[in-house]
């Protein structure tokens, strides 16, 4: 596996490629979610194209008040995983080489990004939208794999692939979870034991209540049923049409339910699927 620390050297390993080039984009402290990412990127890339998953914990999509410095690191630990799911490079790029000190373009996606995590984080869709734009550029990937666990982002992602023609194409991978329903994540470590073991009941509110008529029923429920975990903050639950966002109104488009959670110093995302309820 080669270590691409540059953009020059990530190009140069670019050029010589003439078949698929299938980027996973992370921030790192890599997880068996991350690992099925990269094994389906390897898929996508078959034999004869090459898949780099790019390593960068990226400040402009962190809040002034959010865990950037805190963020984990874990490189030998990130490496080892991204070897042993079949990546045939890491593109490991320092801020200095991906943000000059005087930047003054970005990428904002501006309707997407208004509800959601975009509501309670501002600022965090551009950073994504402006680092993943840059990852692109430096990486030239025909293909780019993003999770469901982040079914904002990856909506956002696809929106500006759409309107700035980017000439890749996104495969979206189903959300992992741990055999206890909770959604892995690099910041599930912030999880004192009492709070993991906790934790999945916020899935299980989010599944229970999926199985309700109406999008009203399916938020109060849902709701509720996260108030009763004890220490859990509620930022937001939501059930939204799965590519608009807006709020469902009905059970006539396939909706998601979407919620968002402070548990102690951690906030858990996650989302599940809300068919159509003839
Ligand atoms: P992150 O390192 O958290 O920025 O995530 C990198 C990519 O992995 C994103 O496309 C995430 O949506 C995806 N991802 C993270 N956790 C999971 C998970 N539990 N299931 C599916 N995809 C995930």
């Amino acid at each position: 596996m080669k270590t691409l620390k540059t953009i020059a050297a990530s190009r140069r390993w670019r050029a010589g490629l003439d078949s698929k080039v299938v980027l996973v984009p992370t921030m790192g402290a890599l997880h068996h979610g991350h690992e099925a990412l990269i094994r389906h990127a390897r898929g996508i890339a078959g034999p004869s194209g090459s898949v780099v998953v790019s390593i960068f914990v990226n400040p402009t999509q962190f809040g002034p008040k959010e865990d950037f410095a805190s963020y984990p690191r874990p490189l030998a630990s990130d490496l080892a995983i991204t070897r042993r799911a079949g990546a045939d490079a890491v593109f490991l790029p320092s801020i200095g080489e991906m943000y000059a000190a005087d930047k003054s373009v970005t990428v904002n996606e501006s309707l997407l990004s208004a509800t959601l995590c975009g509501r309670s984080r501002p600022g965090h869709f551009e950073g994504v939208c402006s680092v993943v734009a840059k990852l692109f550029l430096a990486t030239q990937p025909t293909h780019a794999v993003f999770g469901e666990k982040d079914w904002q982002q990856l909506a956002i992602i696809r929106r500006m692939v759409r309107d700035l023609l980017f000439p890749v194409t996104i495969e979206p991978f189903p959300i992992v979870r741990d055999a206890d329903g909770l959604a892995t994540s690099s910041r599930n470590a912030y999880l004192t034991p009492a709070e993991r073991n906790l934790a999945p009941r916020i899935f299980d509110a989010m599944t229970q209540a999926s199985k309700l008529k109406t999008p009203q029923a399916i938020v109060k429920n849902c709701t509720s049923g996260i108030k009763k975990i004890p220490g859990a903050q509620i930022d937001y639950v939501e059930a939204v049409d799965a590519s608009t966002l807006h709020p469902l109104s009905n059970r006539k488009q396939i909706g998601r339910l979407a919620a968002a959670v402070f548990l102690g110093k951690a906030r858990l995302i996650d989302n599940v699927h809300l068919p159509l309820f003839a």
